[in-house]
């Protein structure tokens, strides 16, 4: 089976650098498709309260004979649930439907700027950290802005950033600030949801290496140092995608990736989401 290496976070936790993403998975489905995943190698699973899909995942956890060291589950705090005592209450929920005593990290889904209150959120995930109820938090879709009132008003660095980052949207700033200040880079869409499969540059460069696109593009993100967790309903795919750590792109074909940028998202745009 794929051996998935491990990142360090800044708060010494230990993750695994190649997950599994779970939105737009049907709430009805998403306990037989985390069994296939697990099935599949992934010990890592991304889901969130917005997905409505928390507790197919904790069916497929208690299901899988795996222990609870041996998983690292995600969730995301839903937009509606800022401010400092929300943010608790609303992980409590959260634990109870994934059947578990602490998530492995916590993250604000959005930053939503406009209603300024992510820094009292913030303020509340530390607690949560403080009491083990979280084993570590961070934050997702946060741009320098966001990251630096964090830094200036709060104790806590974030442990992550989940940005959406690809070949079309290679996130250069941000990375480099991230790496700056020890917040790891998580990166989602990591294959744009499919779309840029069929570019003649990824086409070119799955050819050469024997390979899909899709694992040419997630090669190129654990090779940048980020850590994805493509989602696909199909075992297959699933197999496909993580098996991408038995071979290595060249500094040229990396470069020829990164090239492909054109700042072009797939969703939302941070600084006006939820406006
Ligand atoms: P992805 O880039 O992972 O793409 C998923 C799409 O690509 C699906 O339509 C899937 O179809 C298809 N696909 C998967 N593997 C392959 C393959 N090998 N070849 C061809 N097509 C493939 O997009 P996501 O938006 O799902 O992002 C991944 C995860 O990131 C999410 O599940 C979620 O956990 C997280 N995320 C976080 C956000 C945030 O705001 N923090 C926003 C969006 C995502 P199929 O299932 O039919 O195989």
């Amino acid at each position: 089976m794929t051996q998935v290496p491990n990142l360090r976070l800044n708060n010494g936790v230990e993750i695994p650098q190649f997950g599994f993403g779970v939105f737009q998975v049907d709430p009805d489905q998403t306990a037989q498709t985390v069994r296939q995943a697990f099935e599949a190698g992934y010990r890592h699973i991304d889901t969130a309260q917005m997905y409505r899909n928390e507790e197919g995942v904790g069916d497929a956890i208690a299901d899988s004979g795996l222990s609870r060291g041996e998983v690292f589950i995600t969730t995301k705090l839903n937009n509606q649930n800022h401010g400092f005592d929300s943010a608790i209450a609303t992980l409590e929920e959260s634990l109870k439907k994934l059947r578990l005593e602490y998530v492995d990290l916590f993250l604000i889904h959005w930053p939503l700027p406009h209603q300024d209150r992510y820094v009292q959120t913030w303020k509340g995930f530390e607690k949560l950290l403080a009491d083990g109820k979280a084993r570590s938090i961070g934050v997702s879709n946060f741009q320098p802005a966001h990251l630096d009132r964090l830094a200036k008003e709060t104790d806590t660095v974030p442990a992550v950033n989940q940005i959406e980052l690809h070949p079309l949207l290679t996130q250069t700033e941000l990375r480099k600030y991230h790496a700056e200040h020890g917040i790891a880079t998580e990166a989602w869409a990591p294959i744009a949801k499919g779309s840029i499969l069929g570019d003649a540059t990824l086409t070119g460069l799955a050819e050469k290496y024997g390979r899909t696109p899709a694992q040419v593009v997630l090669r190129w993100q654990v090779q940048v140092g980020n850590i994805v967790f493509p989602k696909s309903v199909n075992p297959a795919r699933m197999r496909e995608n993580i098996n991408v750590f038995d071979f290595e792109l060249t500094a040229d074909d990396l470069a020829a990736v990164e090239a492909l940028n054109t700042g072009q998202r797939t969703g939302p745009d941070p600084d006006t989401f939820g406006r």
